[in-house]
């Protein structure tokens, strides 16, 4: 398969005008996977059925606290020293809570994208990175790397035990940019091991804008970070140009604090500008009504 070819045209949107924009999606050629194990326990895969209306969150539900467990902290990275920088020890804490996605849909399309831990057992990741938005195909088979070098050296790896739920816009495959996002729940704690960012939900634009954001993730099993200043685009969206390749679909986008505003999901067709699809107050509730955070 080539490399993405989803360059979608958003259409009459004022504010996104004729705006092209592509997912960073990192499609690997089907004859590679192939090679790989037939043996993959497949997950369950359900759509988010959307919500009429929702009560506004209180301070505790919009907010919460960064995890990182006893043995990665003293190992906890310093974040932002470099501008686009291959990590090193992806075992370190904030990087531990991110996942290096190895995917395959229904329709047989296998690709690559990141995740990220928000609780012991809950990830967040892009809604095209659970669907091929190509063929309207659920993922399939899937593989959680964290702490990812390589594929006999990682943290921890998880393949089986894990229930995904999708957005409805993403399964409708027609105008989803703003609604590009899923969550996975996996039976293990593994969030204990991995430890796991906070979230902020409808944080201010103000302090969104008052500092940088840090965004890492994998790109063929290798981990790299950059950061800068982001722009509130609306209410939906941030605009950003932290270094982004294909593979990064999903990764967070986190504030010194390591709490997520927004989720990476797309770049412009041009290359200017990158999209982040801010988590909103629509989506907290969503998630709760799913069992989040047990
Ligand atoms: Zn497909």
């Amino acid at each position: 398969m080539e490399e993405n070819q989803n360059m979608l045209h958003r259409k009459t949107r004022k504010k996104w005008g004729c705006i092209f924009i592509t997912l960073l999606l990192c499609f690997t050629p089907a004859a590679l996977a192939e090679e790989e194990s037939q043996e993959r326990s497949s997950v369950t895969v359900h759509v988010l059925q959307d919500l009429s209306s929702y009560d506004a969150l209180t301070e505790d539900e919009a907010k919460g606290s960064p995890f990182i467990p006893e043995s990665l902290e003293d190992g906890k990275a310093v974040i932002g020293s470099d501008n686009r920088i291959i990590i090193t020890n992806p075992y370190q804490f904030p990087y531990s809570a991110i996942a290096y996605i190895q995917a395959k849909g229904a329709c047989g399309c296998p690709w690559d994208a990141t995740g990220f831990m928000i609780s012991s057992r809950w990830m967040m990741t892009a809604g095209h990175c659970m669907y091929c938005v190509e063929h309207h195909a659920p993922v399939k088979d899937v593989k959680f790397y964290f702490g990812y070098e390589d594929e006999r050296n990682y943290l921890l790896l998880q393949d089986a035990g894990c229930t995904i739920w999708i957005s409805q816009k993403v399964e409708e495959g027609t105008d989803y940019h703003e609604d590009d996002y899923a969550f996975l729940r996996f039976d293990d704690p593994i969030g204990d091991r991995t430890g796991w960012f906070g979230y902020w939900y409808d944080a201010p634009g103000s302090a969104i804008e008052s500092e940088v954001l840090y965004c890492a993730g994998y790109k063929d099993g290798i981990l790299k970070s950059d950061y800068d200043w982001a722009r509130v685009y609306d209410s939906k969206f941030v605009t950003h140009t932290i270094d982004m390749v294909k593979g990064n679909s999903g990764c967070p986008l986190f504030d010194q604090d390591y709490n997520v505003i927004a989720i990476n999901t797309a770049e412009a067709i041009d290359g200017t500008v990158n999209y982040g699809v801010r988590l909103t107050e629509k989506m907290q509730r969503l998630i709760q009504r799913e069992g989040f955070p047990e």
